[in-house]
């Protein structure tokens, strides 16, 4: 970062990013002229505005969408790979920056920021080289009488809807797979973080993409904006990240249009510690598992399960460091865990806290809202939660960490499977066996082994049960946007 902590180039960056929509190539205003405010979490003040998006303008983008759709499909492999390779080379070089404009709408560490738009990008650079590889076969039927080919078509225009929590990857994790297999799309990005979406369609357009392609609507009005898209009869796939209450409204809304969806929802991710663990190992998993983003993450350790022979030390161990992180606005240099996103958030994961030590939870360290203007909740550790406290069952999305002992690994895998979701489970154990057989027994998409971290552009990111249907990144992730065609070719002699 430039100067320290990038405060002389924040001024540059809000004047730099589009404060417009982005539809069939134009950044335009919204047609009604209203406007929508985004805020800095840290302390509450305005950034800056953008264009409130109406009914009338989400038409036009799916109008631009379904206008493009053919045209795209239609570009060879090589120049769609082009386009998304160059977009990795240029959020690569324009990390620093657009991390920066991350940190002031979302509030995490700037640090944490640039690790997102990297990791953002590295979607651009695996579907650069995925575009190529999309492939059919051909096999001759049982009988002989006729040939099978089968081709992999783009499943047509889609829209994309993203959450706050990661502005930029969120939206990247959607954008390359659908480019790559030749969708055209509109994207709705939260409102509280409409600048990194809107920074990213600017990289896409210098990138080479053609106007129409990728069409972005900002909107105070989600439901309403949403639904002349989903029911449009062109739109022919749904791709939501967020809650599960509102993934739930979605797949109902699709039914009627018949809409292929990927439901990436929300998490209640056990962390599991067997006595035999690498303790240094586990202690620093957690703080990553639970504290990356202040724990505003789909992916957050939400319960962390010890077993009862190493549970004291574990939890001395993890408050320790956890006392020790430090709290403050993401811009701020040293700065380990930022403002959560809102004062709505922040009261809500105060109230999951009071709920435990109403019932018995001892708060060993945090415990309560710091005293300063931003919605800042001190990092915390609980022990002794009982079984009804809420926070075991709802997602917590802040940095508080609940500690429940097991006793044996029967126990561990019960505990850990006692929840509605099923996105990742994190497993800290030295036996190689035990850790394949209870991965095996999680109800999870995704398991940690070892490790606090589980995402990768390569790897099938998504979960089961409430936590959502489908896979982003990977191999997995192309085919979210690919529908599959046969021909039967007659083999009459
Ligand atoms: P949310 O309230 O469900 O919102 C997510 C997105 O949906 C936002 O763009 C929101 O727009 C929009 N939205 C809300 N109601 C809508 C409606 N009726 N019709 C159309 N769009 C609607 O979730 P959130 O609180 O922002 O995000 C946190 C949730 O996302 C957590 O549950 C988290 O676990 C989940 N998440 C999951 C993953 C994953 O990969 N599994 C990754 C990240 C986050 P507005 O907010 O502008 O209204």
């Amino acid at each position: 970062m430039g100067s320290a902590n990038g405060v002389g180039i924040r001024p540059n960056v809000l004047e730099q990013t589009p404060k417009h929509l982005y539809i069939g190539g134009e950044w335009c205003d919204a047609r009604g002229q209203a406007r929508l405010e985004v805020e800095d979490p840290a302390t509450g003040e305005p950034l800056c505005q953008v264009p409130d998006a109406s009914v009338d303008d989400a038409r036009a983008a799916i109008d631009a969408a379904a206008e493009a759709q053919e045209q795209w499909a239609q570009t060879p492999p090589s120049l769609r790979s082009e386009v998304l390779r160059r977009s990795y080379e240029l959020l690569k070089h324009r990390g620093d920056e657009l991390a920066l404009l991350l940190t002031l709408e979302m509030g995490k560490p700037v640090k944490e920021s640039l690790g997102e738009v990297l990791y953002g990008a590295e979607f651009f650079r695996w579907f650069a080289g995925e575009a190529l590889r999309i492939d059919g076969y051909h096999r001759l039927a049982a009988d002989g009488a006729s040939r099978l080919l089968t081709t992999r078509m783009p499943v047509g225009p889609s829209y994309l809807i993203t959450p706050w929590n990661f502005p930029a990857a969120m939206g990247a994790r959607k954008i390359a797979p659908a480019l790559a297999a030749g969708c055209t799309m509109v994207w709705k990005p939260a409102q509280q973080t409409p600048l990194s979406a809107l920074a990213l369609a600017k990289v896409l357009e210098q990138a080479g993409l053609p106007p129409g392609v990728l069409n972005v609507i900002v909107s105070s009005s989600s439901r309403a904006v949403s639904e002349p898209i989903i029911s449009d009869p062109r739109l022919r796939k749904l791709s939501f990240t967020g809650s599960t209450r509102v993934g739930r409204e979605l797949m109902r809304h699709s039914a009627s249009n018949v809409l292929r969806v990927s439901m990436e929802l929300g998490g209640n991710a056990p962390f599991v510690v067997f006595e035999d663990a690498d303790l240094d190992a586990a202690i620093e998993g957690a703080v990553v598992a639970k504290m990356r983003n202040g724990g505003q993450a789909c992916t957050a350790a939400n319960r962390f399960l010890v077993q009862k022979s190493i549970a004291r030390e574990f939890s001395e161990r993890l408050t320790r460091r956890i006392k020790a992180l430090q709290v403050g606005p993401g811009t701020d240099s040293g700065v380990e865990i930022g403002p959560l996103i809102d004062a709505a958030q922040r009261n809500k994961v105060a109230e999951l806290v009071t709920d435990a030590v109403d019932r018995g939870a001892q708060a060993v360290t945090g415990g309560r809202e710091l005293d300063r203007s931003g919605n800042f909740y001190a990092p915390t550790v609980l022990t002794d939660v009982p079984p009804r406290a809420r926070l075991l069952r709802e997602e917590i999305f802040g940095p508080v960490a609940p500690i429940v002992a097991f006793a044996d690994q029967d126990e561990a895998v019960t505990l850990a499977n006692d929840t509605e979701y099923g996105l990742v489970g994190y497993l800290y154990t030295r036996d190689i066996g035990r850790a394949l057989r209870v991965a095996d027994r999680l109800d999870v998409g995704m398991v940690g082994l070892n490790r606090g971290l589980v995402s990768n552009a390569a790897a099938p990111f998504g979960g089961v049960k409430a936590s959502g249907i489908g896979r982003e990144g990977g191999r997995e992730g192309l085919a979210e946007f690919l529908e599959t065609k046969y021909l039967a070719i007659d083999n009459a002699a």
